[in-house]
């Protein structure tokens, strides 16, 4: 009777009684109207005359025109690009590491305006552009302008030489913080960079843009088309291209894999995940729990690395439902730009019909879908946090990549079966373990084959830490050491 009341008073606590008042964020965004292409250190209109429209999927609203780079845009950047390179490679590496240490204070001092910009264009909640992408980004720059004056320690013994012209594609997720996991380890090298954000978010690159020019970047040493598919195409088939990095789909990573085969050219890819978030029966539960709803709701679930297939112990199955019931019910789904949000917009129309349309597929293959009740915007694209049970192995909620904020739970009864059932994806980007017994986690992670395993957290990220996949989830890593390394050339 006692716990049925402490029950009760906890779900009132979270769910029903308490409301908050909207608190929106008021800072400017500091968006332009119109955004040309960022080629040889200055804003240029394109070549191909063509223009597009970027849009907040927070309500739909214009934000920016941007332009559309065609393959004479493309060409002129590579071309840029491939001037720059002597001098910026032979520069000594402290001071590159010196433009790295400005570019990074550039964006700190401008951080509530980045964050803004973010928000607006992507839809994440400000909370998260705040407090991690933006800072992020500028810890990525302040790492490696550490590293620029001490490569010799990165590989001793050996010499350690930047590529040429690098061509960098990256998505919609983390559109900043991408841009840095990209650009820095390049530029402290001494390689030079086209860059080439997602359609969909392509205005925090634009906005960085400003901060290489204001950090007196020699012009070319960094250059950024806007596009899309095709645009990203004509980077990655260039040429001048010493290297590709590219981080996104699967499919599209294999396409460039086919593209590049026999040219000579290095690549990286960065692709999809599904990530196994394995509980056992001796974790604690509360914080587990906790670590469940961050590793699938963080980033309205857009994130490579999302805990999408939670593994629960069937001895906790119950417990560990209801306490994630009742913890979805105070998430709050709405205006990314208010503090108080926990999930904001889908990204594009089109993710937002990708997730519904897989939804809706687990619903017709038997899932019990869970969906705490609230009210969504009317304008925008938005999705409420949602768990299916009931669901198996062969189910295509349990198999693709949704890449959205929706959880499938399956169970397990011994340590073989979890690393088994995690293992059992094409994918192979990261996995949680929650136990109270460290050689019982050291034991599991040692058997995932995923590039990162979480011990009880999850999604915890820090610039000297290298983060990739393996199988399908791609090859190659970003960040450390490791990430250095696939941007010179050791001889
Ligand atoms: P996407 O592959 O559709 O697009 C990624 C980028 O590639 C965009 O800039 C796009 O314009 C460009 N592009 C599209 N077609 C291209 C082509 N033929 N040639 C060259 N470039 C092309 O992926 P997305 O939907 O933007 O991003 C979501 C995917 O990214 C998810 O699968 C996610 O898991 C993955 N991702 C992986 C990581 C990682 O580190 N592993 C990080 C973030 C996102």
């Amino acid at each position: 009777m006692a716990t049925k009341k402490k029950q009760v008073a906890r779900e009132l606590l979270f769910g029903d009684l308490w409301e908050f008042d909207p608190a929106p964020e008021t800072a400017p965004a500091g968006i332009a109207d119109r955004y040309g292409l960022f080629i040889g250190g200055e804003f240029v209109a394109p070549k191909s005359k063509k223009w597009f429209d970027s849009i907040s999927p927070r309500d739909e609203a214009k934000l920016s025109e941007i332009a559309l780079a065609g393959q004479a845009d493309v060409d002129a950047a590579y071309a840029a690009a491939a001037k720059a390179f002597p001098a910026w490679s032979k520069l000594p590496g402290a001071e590159r590491g010196k433009y790295l240490y400005r570019l990074a204070r550039l964006l700190q001092d401008r951080a509530r305006e980045f964050a803004v910009a973010e928000t607006l264009d992507g839809g994440k909640p400000i909370r998260e552009a705040r407090d991690f992408d933006v800072p992020m980004a500028a810890a990525h720059f302040f790492y490696h302008a550490g590293w620029a004056d001490k490569l010799e320690y990165a590989a001793p013994g050996r010499d350690l030489r930047a590529l040429g012209v690098v061509g960098q594609v990256i998505p919609w997720n983390f559109p900043l913080l991408m841009l840095a996991w990209k650009l820095a380890p390049a530029l402290a090298l001494g390689n030079t960079v086209v860059l080439k954000p997602a359609e969909t978010t392509s205005i925090t690159a634009l906005k960085f843009a400003e901060l290489i020019r204001d950090a007196g970047l020699p012009p070319g040493v960094v250059n950024i088309v806007t596009g899309a598919g095709e645009t990203g195409a004509a980077v990655v088939r260039h040429k001048t291209a010493a290297k590709i990095a590219f981080t996104g789909s699967t499919s599209v990573g294999k396409w460039i894999q086919r593209e590049l085969a026999g040219t000579g050219k290095r690549l990286t890819l960065e692709l999809g995940g599904k990530g196994a978030n394995i509980v056992f029966e001796d974790a604690a539960i509360d914080q587990a729990v906790e670590g469940i709803i961050n590793g699938i709701f963080f980033n309205q679930g857009h994130v490579c690395c999302a805990g999408s297939r939670l593994l629960v112990q069937e001895s906790i199955e119950a417990v560990v439902l209801r306490k994630l019931k009742l913890r979805m019910k105070s998430l709050r789904t709405g205006d990314p730009l208010d503090k108080n949000t926990d999930i904001g917009a889908i990204n594009s129309k089109q993710q937002w019909e990708r997730i519904t349309e897989l939804v809706d597929a687990g619903a017709s293959e038997g899932a019990e879908i869970h969906q705490p009740a609230c009210e969504l915007p009317k304008k925008g694209f938005y999705f409420p946090p949602t768990l299916l049970s009931g669901v198996t192995q062969s189910h295509r909620v349990v198999k693709e990549e949704i890449f959205g904020p929706v959880l499938s739970i399956l169970t397990f009864r011994t340590p073989d079966e979890a690393v088994e059932k995690a293992n059992n994806t094409a994918y192979g980007l990261s996995a949680g373990v929650w136990t109270d017994k460290g050689s019982k986690y050291l034991a599991v992670a040692s058997q995932l084959k995923a590039g990162v395993v979480w011990g009880n957290s999850f999604n915890k990220f820090d610039p000297t830490s290298p983060f990739g996949g393996f199988k399908e989830s791609g090859f190659g890593r970003e960040g450390g050491r490791q990430g250095l390394l696939e941007y010179g050339e050791l001889v």
